[in-house]
């Protein structure tokens, strides 16, 4: 068997015989075969989007991709608007128009680079996507798989945090990565949170500290995608797994996966805001939120800040409410003004003839793994053992290249590793990727 020199995502072969077919997934094989041809037209390029000057309410626009991955796609519905009856633009309109207003009414900032922005966000992004995230320009939105994910924009808290990685990368712009990456996705997480409360008009006291809250289908096993108050008791479902945030320093995830376990260990320093809102009392936007706002965009929160940085700024900002700030980062084990960044180890590698793929990060902090014995028979493996043969399995990481919330793909073989953000994966990746991850999608 030999693979032509058009192949990209999947093996068209086997996707094509089996669209042909009257086999259960002809239908998904198909829309693959349709995708891939987008990215054989190079469509999935990242998109500038429009920077507008402020004049009034900073301006946003909502675009559908009609489940496909050109980026921003259509336009439906811009500020100013009435509903468009589509539930996934509408909700995008509700939670971006709440967004915009905690950061303008309360921290009195216009758009997410403070200088009125316009929001560009896109919905339907590409057939059962399960994720959200800020791509550098703009916010993108998928549709959920329909069997444990539901849409990504019902969540207002979601949409939040995603927003709330734009302003970091406008302020402190906190590297992907480790301590820094993990405080990227905890203020994150706090705004999204402060937009949520807002939204329902909770106190810190009254509100369920709920992130992602009816995002899960049901079925599953799950409250939500993290619980700022109780970390790692989000959920505990036989597809999904368990919950694996921490919420304190002794229990500090040392990993390679998901950018140094960024949506793991941010279960720390949510904690602390947690805490730290709940301490100083009333509504969290107000309190706590004022205080975590001023150490992101002050002077003393940059790039490569950890865990004891932060907390030392957010002291420094807290006024009458420095004692409390201090306690609650100290119930979770941080020391404010103290540093200690824990180094990433690398993690083992593959034994024998096994090939490992694993997709970590996305906003769900989820890993999905799968191997294939490519000393096995089978068409798959044939597909396989061709593909590995022409991917660099040497080549440095690039943790800088990563996206805040997109996927990061691992493949591991013959004690090689690397690692790569979903938007630089090569074709021949991409389709290896597909064929250990899915390999129902092509197999059958
Ligand atoms: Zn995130």
């Amino acid at each position: 068997m030999t693979l032509g020199p058009r192949c990209t995502f999947v093996p068209p072969f086997l996707l094509e015989r089996i669209a042909a077919s009257d086999h259960a997934a002809a239908d998904h094989c198909r829309a693959t075969l349709a995708r891939d041809q987008e990215f054989r037209a190079g469509r999935e390029t990242l998109q500038p989007a429009t920077a507008v000057p402020a004049a009034g309410s900073p301006a946003w626009v909502v675009d559908t991709a009609a489940n496909g991955s050109t980026l921003p796609g259509r336009v439906v519905r811009a500020a100013g608007q009435a509903a468009s009856g589509d539930a996934s633009v509408d909700e995008a309109a509700v939670g971006i128009t709440a967004t915009l207003s905690l950061y303008a009414d309360v921290y009195d900032r216009a758009s997410y680079d403070g200088q009125g922005a316009e929001v560009v966000l896109t919905v339907h992004y590409e057939q059962g996507y399960d994720n959200a995230f800020w791509n550098g320009t703009q916010l993108v939105f998928g549709d959920g798989d329909g069997k444990i994910f539901g849409s990504f924009t019902k969540p207002i808290d979601v949409l939040g945090h995603e927003f709330t990685h734009a302003v970091t990368q406008f302020t402190a712009n906190l590297t992907y990565q480790g301590q820094s990456g993990a405080l990227n996705e905890s203020v994150s997480d706090c705004f999204g949170m402060c937009v949520k409360q807002r939204v329902l008009g909770q106190t810190a006291a009254q509100a369920d500290w709920l992130v992602g809250e009816g995002i899960f289908l049901p079925g599953i096993h799950a409250r939500a995608l993290r619980d700022m108050a109780n970390p790692g008791t989000a959920y505990d479902d036989p597809t999904l797994g368990r919950d694996p945030q921490v919420g304190s320093m002794s229990d500090y995830v040392d990993t390679t996966d998901d950018n140094g376990g960024v949506h793991t260990n941010s279960g720390i320093p949510n904690r602390a805001f947690q805490l730290a809102a709940t301490a100083i009392g009333g509504d969290t936007w107000d309190g706590a939120g004022r205080i975590w706002y001023a150490a992101l965009t002050g002077s003393g929160v940059t790039a490569g800040t950890d865990f004891a940085g932060f907390a030392a700024a957010t002291v420094a900002a807290a006024g009458d409410h420095a004692d409390a700030v201090r306690q609650a980062w100290t119930t979770v084990g941080v020391t404010p003004g103290a540093g200690a960044t824990t180094a990433a180890s690398p993690s083992g590698s593959a034994a024998g003839q096994v090939l490992r793929v694993r997709r970590t990060g996305g906003i769900a902090g989820r890993t999905v793994e799968g191997s294939v014995d490519l000393s096995a028979q089978g068409a798959t493996t044939e597909a396989a053992r061709s593909l590995v043969d022409r991917i660099d399995l040497s080549a440095v990481a690039e943790p800088e290249g990563s996206l805040p919330d997109a996927f990061s793909y691992t493949f591991e073989y013959a004690g090689r590793c690397v690692t790569v953000p979903r938007h630089r994966l090569t074709d021949d990746q991409r389709a290896l990727a597909a064929l250990v991850l899915e390999p129902g999608d092509t197999a059958g």
